[in-house]
C-alpha cells in the first residue's frame, strides 16, 4: 500500500519534470504557459498523493493503539492502577510501543495530576 502510492508520488514528479522541460523547449509563449500548468497540476498531484501516505500512516498507528488498547482491557486492574500519591485510580493518558513485545504506558492521576510511565509486557 504505501510502496504503492509512493510510486504514484515519483510518476507524478517525473510527469511534472517532463512538463518543465517541455515548457523550456516550447517555440511559443503559449505552449509554454500550457505546459507550466500541466507541471503545477502534477505536482499538485503528488502534493495529494503525500497527504494520503501521512493519513494512511496515521490510521495504522491509531489502529495499533486501539488494539494494545483492547488487550489491555482485559485486566481493569492495569488499566486503572492506584495513585501512588493519593491511592485514587489513574487513567491511562497515553500508550506507545516500547518494544516487539512491551509499551510504554503513562497514567495519570486525575486527583492530583501525577504522572507516571511504566514499561508492561502485551497480553495478546
Ligand atoms: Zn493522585
Amino acid at each position: 500500500m504505501l510502496f504503492k502510492v509512493s510510486t504514484e508520488i515519483t510518476f507524478c514528479l517525473e510527469q511534472a519534470e517532463q512538463a518543465r522541460q517541455n515548457a523550456e523547449r516550447a517555440t511559443s509563449a503559449e505552449r509554454r504557459e500550457e505546459y507550466l500548468t500541466i507541471e503545477r497540476r502534477w505536482r499538485l498531484l503528488a502534493r495529494n498523493h503525500e497527504t494520503v501516505t501521512r493519513r494512511t500512516n496515521l490510521v495504522a498507528e491509531a489502529s495499533q493503539n486501539i488494539e494494545a488498547t483492547k488487550a489491555m482491557a482485559a485486566s481493569p486492574a492495569e488499566l486503572q492502577p492506584p495513585c501512588p500519591t493519593c491511592g485514587n485510580p489513574m487513567w491511562l493518558a497515553r500508550l506507545s510501543k516500547f518494544d516487539d513485545t512491551h509499551d510504554l504506558r503513562t497514567f495519570k492521576c486525575q486527583v492530583c495530576e501525577r504522572v507516571e510511565s511504566v514499561v508492561a509486557e502485551f497480553k495478546r
